[in-house]
């Protein structure tokens, strides 16, 4: 620590990774500064009035079966608000439109979901410790989620419906989505996938994800520079310098880096992350799909759609009904498929489910286009896990990663950007206090806690 570096950490991010990174090194002390590219904290969660009330554009439902959130809402005091219970289901199936109950297609999907997700305990007992399977980890980790669905012996129509459920879940194709993702996240409910889908996609903060991210930033009491973009970041033995591109450098003893994995490359280090990261960067997570709200005509019951990831939209439910107006929040596995921002697209694409519907309005944001995030939720690809989730939480020197991409956990959550970043801090706090200098940037063991 030195008074003439202007932090002794400075956080790359002001995501919740980022917040929690500061917040707890600033309890321990340390003088920190965050510094975050867009005009806003928060990250990939984004409460933003639309339509004319407030829709997260982002990261929305949290549970109770994810710790590290579940303690930041018991801490600032926030509750949840349930989406609503749907009645009605609507699936594609050999491109035919089919409708039952909620509980039919809940019942169609079972068979799939349930197969697919048997192993789930066995691989991961101890879920936040996701790499203790060894070889037989490393074998499973080859399989695509498709391919264990392929495996399955499903009919036609519970295919179709379990893909585009698997699709919705990794909003991405499940094709390259990995299976011991799938396994490894089942196993943070117990193996029950109900529970799992629960956890997903139920309960929203009572004052969005926004009230969570402005209590924690002003409860960690670091300084929080928006609008200030870092380009890259150099290390020696006695410090890290960032460029930002307003021109300016900064100094510090440690920096931690909480840029999502897919633009993780868009940032120079020097000397250059180790080849494992580099890699595991290029090929980015397999999440670069889409969410899009729409305002319907009409007061539709409340249902629940799906359709396989050959079509535009996989997954769409109903959030909000009133004033003879419904809106609904609908996800799709590739972002190229469908423009958000085009009503009569998005209005095509909902006609699968709803052959008469209207839409007035939509409201998304191109999560995969914005060169600050280049994917939505991080989802592995097969193969990702045992490759490289030990390496990339291996610091470097004076170089941490954190975020949600990173965690051992609800990886592809709130909760994991937040079990990241207290893991880091905790990491961070030990480098700077270590009485051993940092010397070198030589291997350490992978960080697991
Ligand atoms: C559409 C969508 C739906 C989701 N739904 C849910 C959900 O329902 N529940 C749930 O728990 N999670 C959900 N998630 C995931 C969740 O939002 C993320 O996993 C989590 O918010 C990531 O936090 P983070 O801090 O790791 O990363 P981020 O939030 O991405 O934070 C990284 C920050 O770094 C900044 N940054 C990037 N480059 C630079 C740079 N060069 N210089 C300075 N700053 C930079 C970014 O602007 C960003 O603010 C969803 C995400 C999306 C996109």
């Amino acid at each position: 620590m030195s008074p003439t570096q202007d932090a002794d950490v400075i956080v790359v991010g002001a995501g919740f990774a980022g917040l929690t990174a500061a917040r707890e090194l600033r309890r321990q002390g340390h003088r920190v500064l965050v510094l975050e590219a867009r005009d806003r904290i928060g990250g990939r969660t984004w409460t933003d009035i639309r339509f004319g009330r407030d829709l997260e554009m982002g990261g929305t439902w949290v549970h109770w079966v994810q710790p590290h959130v579940w303690a930041e809402m018991t801490r600032y005091g926030f509750d949840t608000t349930p989406s609503p219970i749907p009645v009605h289901g609507y699936w594609i199936s050999g491109g035919e439109r089919r409708s039952g109950t909620a509980e039919d297609l809940l019942g169609l999907i079972d068979r799939g979901m349930t197969g697919s997700t048997a192993q789930a305990l066995e691989h991961f007992p101890h879920p936040y410790q996701p790499l203790q399977g060894g070889d037989r980890l490393a074998e499973i980790d080859k399989l695509s989620i498709r391919t264990k669905l392929e495996q399955l012996d499903l009919t036609p129509e519970e295919f179709d419906a379990v893909e585009g459920m698997w699709a919705t879940n990794f909003n991405g194709p499940t094709e390259n989505g990995g299976y011991a993702q799938a396994l490894r996240w089942v196993a943070l409910t117990g193996g029950s996938w109900q529970l799992n889908f629960e956890a997903c996609a139920t309960y929203k903060i009572v004052g969005g994800t926004r009230g969570l991210a402005e209590a924690m930033a002003a409860d960690s009491g670091a300084e929080i520079r928006t609008g200030a973009r870092v380009t890259s970041i150099e290390q020696d033995d006695t410090e890290a310098r960032l460029a930002l591109d307003d021109g300016s450098h900064l100094t510090a003893g440690a920096v931690v880096v909480t840029l999502p994995l897919n633009v993780l490359d868009s940032v120079t280090f020097e000397p250059p992350l180790a080849e494992g990261k580099r890699r595991a960067a290029q090929q980015g997570q397999t999440s670069r799909g889409l969410k899009v709200w729409a305002r319907l005509r009409g007061e539709y019951e409340p249902f629940v759609a799906i359709s396989p990831s050959s079509g535009p939209l996989t997954l769409c439910q109903v959030e909000h009904v009133d004033n003879g107006e419904t809106i609904v929040v609908a996800f799709g596995s590739d972002s190229r498929k469908l423009d958000g921002s085009d009503p009569t697209a998005v209005q095509d694409a909902l006609r699968q489910w709803l052959p008469d519907v209207e839409v007035l309005d939509v409201a998304s944001h191109d999560w995969v286009d914005d060169d600050l995030s280049g994917e939505t939720w991080p989802m592995q690809r097969s193969g990702q896990l045992t490759e490289s989730l030990a390496e990339l939480q291996r610091p470097e020197g004076r170089i941490f990663l954190a975020g949600s991409d990173y965690a051992n956990g609800w990886a592809g959550f709130i909760d994991g950007a937040i079990e990241s970043g207290m893991r880091t801090s905790r990491e961070v706090h030990g480098q700077l206090t270590a009485i051993e200098p940092v010397t070198s940037f030589e291997d350490r063991s992978p960080a697991q806690s």
